[in-house]
């Protein structure tokens, strides 16, 4: 049997050496998930609900446990992991408020002699393969509404959050939901790839664009339903008109929020000459006073770099920006000693020549660029593969919107950034992925409409 040490991102240490799955493990538990779905899918909706009220009771019965996990492996400051527990609570009230509506059949037509109807059937068998930032959010976003729609769930929670993976798959048997319904498998990309070879009637991913792009690619003769939740380059533009110091406080916490590693992180900024130089004065105030440390001290609010290989990542994106002309106000390098760190670091001068300003950075790294006028920004902000959210700030609510209108993104902000809302749908364009999680639509989406055409005779 093959074992994954998980490590401590902050320290180095190993947390937790634990079995992994197989090939042959993999396969089991997709029979056995098969199998479970059809009962599942009898079982009344309020008992299904019954389920995810207890499973919520478990989140907050454990909360501050829970928290530690999350921290501990993924080097999450603790206020945050208690954040994201709480906002799941919301998720989950969401969801189970709004399930029923969303996928009651629907009589469409109906004359003398004919009626429509639509009806939400569940998918089957489905694989949420997960990421690490945001364990709770982006697992339960899919757990969540599949489980309440009817689905047998194969979960891969990422190999840098697999204690938090297993906590959540705890909470949901012991919640009542039946143990071959809802199968954990523990590994990394060799066992997600081996559940990409398993009967499936859909496989809902999150993670980064190349692991997304290769899992189309695998599924492409098969013609699985594929959801995928990719990465960012979000700009924020700050208008002539806005308060620079309003402004750089909300952005430098979008930046900086989960030592930048957040999908929706804001990772470029473009700013109106006019206030140019006093934004960028109260953003690196507001930077040099986030405390990074101890990921476990409510203190702390830049935490480690989960993954190792980020920190080269980051390196590179500086040195890059550095040797084409932009200038470092703070940070700029990995801290040495244990553990993954790097100081939170803010350039400015910088371009889209940079890959500080193309690719997405993942870490508490930002440019600031400045633009002459709004057009400019909205080329900038467009100049992306990707589009997964865009922000403008100014107190003019109709300047906004007809910027905002012009950005191809799943989420425009005014006057706000790295925000999600379970009641709003969470999506991107290109190279951000396909499909949605989130609103009613990322309730429908783990059922196929079924067209039922009867005829009075
Ligand atoms: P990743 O692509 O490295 O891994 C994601 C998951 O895929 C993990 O569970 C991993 O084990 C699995 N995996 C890796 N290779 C695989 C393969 N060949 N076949 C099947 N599964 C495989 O991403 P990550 O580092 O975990 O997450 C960071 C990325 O996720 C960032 O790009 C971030 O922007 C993105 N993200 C997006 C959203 C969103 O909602 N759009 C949310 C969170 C994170």
């Amino acid at each position: 049997m093959s074992m994954l040490s998980i490590h401590n991102p902050a320290t180095g240490e190993i947390l937790a050496i634990l079995p992994a799955d197989d090939a042959a493990s993999v396969a089991a538990k997709s029979r056995l998930a098969r199998a479970a779905q059809t009962a599942w899918a009898r079982v009344a909706l309020q008992e299904r609900l019954a389920c995810v009220g207890r499973f919520r009771a478990g989140v907050v019965r454990e909360l501050e446990s829970l928290a530690r996990t999350m921290t501990q492996e993924t080097g999450k400051p603790i206020t945050m992991s208690r954040n994201e527990l709480n906002g799941l609570l919301a998720r989950i009230d969401f969801f189970s408020a709004e399930t029923a509506a969303s996928i009651a059949s629907e009589t469409v037509f109906d004359d003398a002699t004919t009626q429509e109807q639509i009806e939400h059937v569940p998918l089957g068998l489905i694989a949420n393969i997960s990421a690490w930032n945001y364990p709770w959010f982006v697992g339960s976003n899919v757990l969540i509404p599949a489980l309440l729609t009817g689905n047998a769930v194969l979960y891969k929670p990422s190999e840098f959050a697999a204690l938090t993976g297993l906590a959540m798959t705890r909470l949901w048997h012991e919640a009542g939901v039946p143990k071959d319904l809802l199968a954990c498998l523990i590994g990394a990309a060799d066992v997600g790839s081996a559940l990409l070879e398993q009967d499936l009637d859909g496989v809902f991913f999150t993670g980064s664009h190349a692991t997304g792009q290769r899992i189309a690619q695998t599924l492409a003769p098969r013609l699985v339903k594929l959801q995928l939740e990719l990465g960012g380059k979000d700009p924020s533009y700050v208008c002539a008109d806005a308060d620079p110091q309003t402004a750089a406080a909300a952005l430098a916490d979008g930046a900086m929020y989960n030592t930048g590693q957040s999908c929706c992180s804001v990772e470029r900024i473009y700013v109106h000459e006019a206030i140019h130089d006093s934004f960028v004065q109260a953003f690196v105030e507001t930077v040099r006073s986030f405390k990074l440390g101890d990921p476990l001290q409510d203190s702390s609010y830049i935490g480690a770099i989960t993954r190792a290989p980020q920190l080269a990542v980051l390196q590179a994106q500086v040195d890059d920006a550095l040797a084409k002309g932009a200038r470092l106000l703070t940070g700029g390098k990995r801290l040495s000693g244990p553990g993954n760190w790097f100081e939170p670091t803010v350039l400015i001068e910088v371009d889209h020549r940079m890959a500080l300003m193309r690719e997405e950075s993942f870490g508490p790294i930002i440019g600031i660029q400045r633009v002459s006028d709004d057009a400019e920004a909205l080329r900038l902000m467009n100049d992306t593969r990707y589009g997964l959210t865009a922000g403008v700030y100014t107190p003019d609510a109709a300047r906004a919107r007809a910027l905002l209108a012009q950005i191809d993104a799943g989420s425009v902000y005014w006057n706000c950034c790295d925000r999600v809302s379970p009641r709003l749908p969470w999506s991107g364009v290109g190279d951000s992925g396909v499909g949605l999680t989130l609103s009613r639509y990322g309730i429908q989406t783990f059922t196929r409409p079924k067209a039922w055409h009867l005829r009075r005779v």
